[in-house]
Order: C-alpha cells, then structure tokens, then sequence
C-alpha cells in the first residue's frame, strides 16, 4: 500500500493510549521533545479493560513511584477516585498499600484531557500496522489509514490488542478487548524481525446491573475516612466517596460452573494463551479448590454515574448460558442481569529478555517496548514502565544516559529487572515479595527514593521539588533533634514516664531511645515534647519509621551495598561466553541467550551459581 508520509519529524511516538501509553508520551512531552500518541480509538484512552481500580498490595507502591518520578497515575487517581482504602494498616510500613476504586469514564477523560492539553504532544487517532525502517535504522510507523508518521524512537505499548481474540464460551471473535478493534500486523512484523512473539490470556468478569442487585442483603464495606491521597501533591481527596458491598458464591454456584466446564474455551482446549496465575478465572478456582465452600466478591461501582458494577474475583469463559445462572446463584444477585458479559482474550506479547534495562529492544536501537506488551498484566505495573520507557526515549533524543532504577531503589526498578533479565512465559504481576530490600522501598518514602531523579531528568516541577526538599530538611532536622535532645526528667517528663509505666528510663535518655519502645509513637510523644506536637505528620511518619525499624534498615543498606559492586560492574555487549574457562555448558547457553547487562543480572539468572559469578569476575579482570 503505498503511503502518505506526514511531514513532523516527532522526536518521540508511543503506540496505544492505555496506561503504558499515556505515561509513556507525557513524559516525553514534558521532557521537551514533540511527542506524537497514536492509539486505535481516542474516546478509550486510559480505559480501564478490567477492575475500575489503581493500586493494591505492591501496585499501589508503584504508583507512589510514579508519582514521585512526575508520572500522572496517581493524580489521575485522586481526582477521579470515589473509595479510598489503605491496606495493611496493622502491618510493618514495607507492606502498607494504597488502593482507590476509580470511576472509570472520569478517569478516561480526565487523562485524556491531560493528554490533550499537554505542550509539545500530540494526540492522533490510528492503528498502527508495522515499523517504518530504512535498512536497519528505525524512522516510524505506518498506519491502517495509510499516514506514515516520522520518528526518531518508537515506543509500543499495545496492551491485550496486537491479534486479539476474545473468547465466550466457544464463540470468538477478534478484538482487542470488548468492544475495541484487536490490532493486526504489527506482531507478525516483530515475529519477522526476530522477536520472539507469544500468546498469553486474561479474563475479566461480567459488568452487572446494579438496579438488579439487592444490595441490602449484601454486606457494605466503606472506606477510609478521610480518604488519603495517592499523590505526594495531592492536598485531599474532594470527589464523593461510595461502598463497595461484599457477596459470596455457594456450593450450588461451584456446581453451575462444573456443568459449563466441557464448553469453557480454556479446559476444551481452545484457548493456546498462558493466563495470570495470580488472577484465575471463577471456573480455575473451583476446579483447583474443589474443597471451598464459598468464593468472596467484592462488588465494585464501576462509577457515580451509572448503574453497571464489577464483581471482582468473578472473571470467567464460560458461555452465557452459564453466566446467567451462576451470577444469579449468588446471594442478593437473584435477579442480576448481566450487562456486559464476562470473557476470556488471548493476545501476542513479546518477550521481554530481548529488552534492555532501558526498556529499548537490543535488536532495534530507538524502539522501545512497555506494559502488557511484556508480558506484564495490571495498570500500575505498565505505568511504571511507560513512564520509564517514556523518561529513557526523551534521554536517548537529548543524547542523554538513559535512567536505569536499581533494585535496592523502587519496585519500577524490580519489575524491570525481572522482565529483562529472566523474560516471563506467563502474566507477571507485582508483588511485594518480588522485592529483596522491602522494607526500603515503602510507599511512605516513595519521594525520599525518587523525587531527585524526576526532577534531574526534568519532570518535577522546580516549585513541586521544592517542597520535596523543605520535606526532606525537616525529617533530617527533626531525625537530628530526636536524637540527641535527652530528657531532663523535669515535673512534666517524670509524670509522662510514670502515665505509660515506663519507670526504668533514666535521665539523660534520647527521645530517640524512648521512641524506639514499642508503646511510645509519636503520638505519646508529644504528650509532654512540645516540638513534636508541632511536627508535620508526614515529617513525623518517616522518622518514627526511620527510629523503629533502624536496625532492620540498617542491615538491607548493608546488604545493599554488598549488591553495588556486582551491579555495578558492566558485561561488555559482545562477550563470548564460550571462550570464558571454568563456566559449565549450561551456564554459557544461559549467559549467551540472556545477553545480561551487569554481573548482578547474570547472577539473577536461574543456574547461574556464585560460583559462575566468580568465574566470570576474575575472567573480567583478565581482560581489562
Ligand atoms: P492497554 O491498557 O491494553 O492499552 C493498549 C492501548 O494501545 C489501547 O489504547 C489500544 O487501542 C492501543 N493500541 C494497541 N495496538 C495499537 C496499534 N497497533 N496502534 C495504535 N494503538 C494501539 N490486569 C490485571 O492486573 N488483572 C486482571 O484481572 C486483568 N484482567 C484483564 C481482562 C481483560 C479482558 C483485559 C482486556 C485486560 C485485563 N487486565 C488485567 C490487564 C490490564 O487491562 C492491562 O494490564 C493494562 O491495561 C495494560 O496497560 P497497557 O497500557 O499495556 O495496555
């Protein structure tokens, strides 16, 4: 087909407007450079294709992330959220989590309107069909419409839709999830380019009628009040809060699935995809705990304005012959009917061991790959890496060293290094346990961690920076004061010790020393310590963490550095592998296909032992 070529040389252009996407071309826009965003169709940007909700255990750690780097997520989340909830509040602070449940066509178009009213972006409805290159140099895209669009990096963000098939049952049909059109060419093109491309699948559950629901036989779950915001700028949460309402299946819905399994497209043997592990449908469920007697649903307002709610945890394939009676077997949903129903898609991803810790492809300089196009499933996880991927494209235009995030630095940085230096062959999802230096990367010090490297690359506002760094100085001072201010065992300090039975404390004994007793917090302390009262709380949360969990601290920072030196000593581009003595022959196959980075990756390589890791290092200094 021949092609109209565009006349804007873009400096960047992303591929699809989900939540990758739309990180991904702000920040690149705000960075400076003319930023083209094409997606399929414009009235779905940033929607939410399952749970109308950011955040949760590990995600909402990413999202503070974001925020804190100068991606959007968080803020989008604020201003549309109508329940707010903190997770694990009688936990340890490492695995404290945030969680809104969004009204999802807000969401849409606040986003969208961020989007559009952005300097140096530029919003632009069209399917992408391939990758423009001249020999072996990347220069743009091409689209259905037959536009080609000039770039000088290309970022692919293409979500559940490149040769999307959604299932029902037996039927399917292509799309690119319900109601959008699936994108077709592009994967064949990377398949033929070398990528290694692969099928995976999720699912997500009907969209029911909530004026059919009986909500008071249902159990309501609020949320917290007030509601604390995502974002480190965020003031308050001003939107109108709602409940979610808690609802269970029984014994005679486990039976109704079991009676659709012979037609379900996954257990007929249809579907090739590998699904989320951590996200099984209601009929893997069932199948995989026959013993439970019971499944919990939430039920979700998928908005303020409209009636359609989401039953979380209840995603299926099974046909709606099947839908029908197992929604309805439900207790208060007697009535239900369904909406949208629920369905199953399978889509091509492609695997992201042939990534760099940057996010761009090793085998196309200037293209660039994230969200679920790795292989990753959930908003926040393709947040992060848009954003990171958005930050790394505008670097490589400015001539810049890209960003790289260090595992002992933020989940962004675990998450990437998982995808690039082991790939994934199933939906990888975030989890706090995925990270080895937890109790350092907390939502609490999200900006402590990152706030200096989203304002070094250009992203956080100078006046945003500033408060960070005022922030900053109060903790240090405050840290200061606490430890070396003693008590002086005046009237008032003698009446505070004999109140909390704390007789054993001796003059001369350091605030800090008090506040590291499990009983005091800084609540108690500002019984009797003036200056504490006056304290600003978010000043006050991380030197009480800090005091607390010192030791625990103290020993990941040891750990921490231990890790620097492997990380930080480079494997060159074209090492051969098989030329190095002492390594066996499978830890060389290892090494040769993986292609890491850094001694720290290869050490992260399943079989790789400590014992190949010196080999390596000594064959290293050998060469200089
Ligand atoms: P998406 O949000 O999918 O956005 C991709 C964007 O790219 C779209 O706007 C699309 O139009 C555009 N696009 C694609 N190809 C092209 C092209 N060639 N040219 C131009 N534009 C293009 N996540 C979970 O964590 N848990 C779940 O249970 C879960 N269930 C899901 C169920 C279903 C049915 C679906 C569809 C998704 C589910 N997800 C789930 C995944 C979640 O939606 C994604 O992880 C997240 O949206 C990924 O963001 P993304 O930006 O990578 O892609």
């Amino acid at each position: 087909m021949s092609m109209h070529c565009y006349e804007t040389i873009y400096d960047v252009i992303v591929v699809g407007a989900g939540h990758a996407g739309c990180e991904a071309a702000l920040a690149a826009a705000r960075m400076g450079c003319s930023t083209l965003l094409l997606t399929i169709n414009l009235d779905a940007v940033a929607l939410m294709s399952c749970n109308p909700a950011i955040g949760g255990l590990a995600k909402g750690h990413l999202v503070k992330e974001i925020d804190a780097l100068g991606g959007e997520m968080a803020r989008n989340i604020d201003a549309t959220g109508i329940q707010f909830r903190i997770l694990n509040t009688r936990k340890g602070p490492a695995v404290r989590a945030s969680r809104a449940q969004a009204d999802k066509q807000l969401y849409r178009l606040r986003m969208k309107r961020i989007l559009e009213q952005q300097d140096n972006l530029y919003l632009k409805q069209g399917e992408v069909t391939g990758l423009y290159l001249e020999g072996e140099e990347l220069r743009g895209v091409d689209t259905r419409s037959g536009i080609r669009f000039l770039g000088k990096t290309v970022i692919l963000t293409t979500g559940t839709f490149m040769r999307g098939l959604i299932h029902i049952g037996l039927t399917n049909y292509p799309g690119g999830r319900a109601g959008d059109l699936p994108s077709v060419g592009l994967s064949d093109q990377l398949g033929h380019l070398g990528f290694q491309v692969g099928r995976l699948k999720t699912g997500t559950p009907a969209r029911l009628d909530g004026r059919t629901i009986d909500f008071s036989r249902l159990e309501p779950q609020y949320g917290d009040d007030p509601p604390a915001p995502f974002s480190f700028s965020t003031e308050r949460i001003t939107m109108p809060q709602v409940p979610c309402h808690i609802a269970y299946t029984n014994p005679r819905s486990h039976e109704i699935i079991r009676s659709g399994l012979d037609r379900s497209p996954l257990y007929a043997g249809v579907i090739e995809g590998i699904g989320p592990r951590y996200c099984p449908s209601i009929e893997d469920k069932v199948v995989r705990f026959p013993d439970k007697e019971r499944h919990q649903t939430f039920i979700e307002p998928e908005g303020l304005e409209t009636v359609e709610v989401y039953p979380s945890g209840m995603s299926t394939s099974l046909p709606i012959d099947i839908q029908i009676p197992f929604y309805r077997s439900i207790e208060g949903l007697e009535r239900v009917e369904i909406m949208r129903p629920a369905y199953a898609i399978e889509y091509d991803y492609v695997d992201p061991i042939q990534l760099r810790a940057s996010l761009e492809t090793k085998l196309i300089r200037n293209l660039y790959h994230a969200g679920q196009i790795n292989g990753t499933s959930g908003y926040e996880e393709a947040a992060g890496q848009g954003l990171m991927a958005g930050i790394n494209a505008a670097l490589r235009v400015k001539g810049r060293e890209p960003l790289v995030l260090g595992r002992s630095e933020a989940y962004i940085g675990v998450m990437i290094d998982d995808l690039v230096t082991l790939g994934t062959k199933e939906p990888y999802r975030m989890f706090t346990s995925r990270a080895e230096y937890r109790l350092l990367l907390r939502e609490d010090n999200a900006d402590m961690r990152l706030r200096e490297k989203g304002h070094d690359v250009g992203l956080v506002r100078d006046e945003l920076f500033g408060h960070f760094l005022r922030k900053r100085e109060m903790v240090a001072a405050e840290y200061e004061r606490i430890c070396s201010g003693r008590l002086a065992m005046n009237d008032r300090e003698q009446e505070f010790l004999a109140l909390h039975g704390l007789g054993d404390i001796q003059k001369g004994t350091s605030l800090e020393h008090l506040l590291r007793r499990p009983e005091i917090t800084y609540k108690e302390l500002a019984e009797f310590d003036d200056v504490s009262r006056e304290t600003p709380p978010e000043v006050r949360e991380q030197v009480e963490i800090q005091v607390k969990y010192r030791g625990y601290i103290e020993r990941q920072l040891d750990q921490v550095e231990r890790a620097r030196k492997l990380e930080g000593t480079p494997l060159p581009e074209g090492m051969d592998y098989f030329s190095v003595n002492g390594l066996t022959t499978e830890v060389r196959e290892k090494l040769a296909k993986n292609r890491p980075d850094t001694l720290g990756q290869a050490s992260r390589i399943p079989g790789v032992t400590p014992a190949a890791i010196s080999v390596l290092s000594i064959a290293l200094k050998a060469k200089g």
